[in-house]
């Protein structure tokens, strides 16, 4: 038997630990709430956010990146709340920083979906916060 095998400590995620890499960026600010991820993109990735009118509400955001220049952007639904677009917002970050292909609509790829997802749930709410605020 292991010495301290008692102490078993969950092992991070890759979405996980790029979120965490991403918080660093905020230096005295990573231990807080990330309230504007759209401010966060621009500043930290120069991307751009686009709120789009007219999309289906089952669309939350693109992101695409220009073909002559290379920039980055983001498409986002404006009819979405405030807290919905930083979410989305959040995963599609995700998708960039783990190197997802082919940004757009991945419905057919659910795994990747779902690295997204966790990589946006640690970015906005790194679960050390949430059991400090507990
Ligand atoms: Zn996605």
């Amino acid at each position: 038997m292991r010495k301290n095998s008692a102490i078993v400590k969950p092992k991070r995620s890759r979405a996980t630990i790029q979120a965490s890499r991403e918080r660093r960026r905020l230096g005295p600010l990573s231990g807080s709430a990330i309230l504007d991820v759209a401010a966060f993109l621009n500043r930290y990735h120069k991307m751009r956010v686009l709120p789009k009118q007219g999309w289906d509400d089952d669309i939350s955001a693109v992101l695409f990146k220009l073909p002559r220049s290379g920039a980055i952007v983001v498409g986002i639904n404006a009819a979405h709340s405030p807290e919905r677009r930083n979410f989305s917002l959040a995963h599609e970050l995700g998708h960039l920083v783990l190197g997802h292909r082919g940004y757009g609509v991945q419905r057919r790829r659910p795994g990747v979906e779902r690295e997204a997802d966790r990589f946006a749930t640690e970015f906005l709410l790194p679960e050390r916060l949430l059991r400090a605020w507990c």
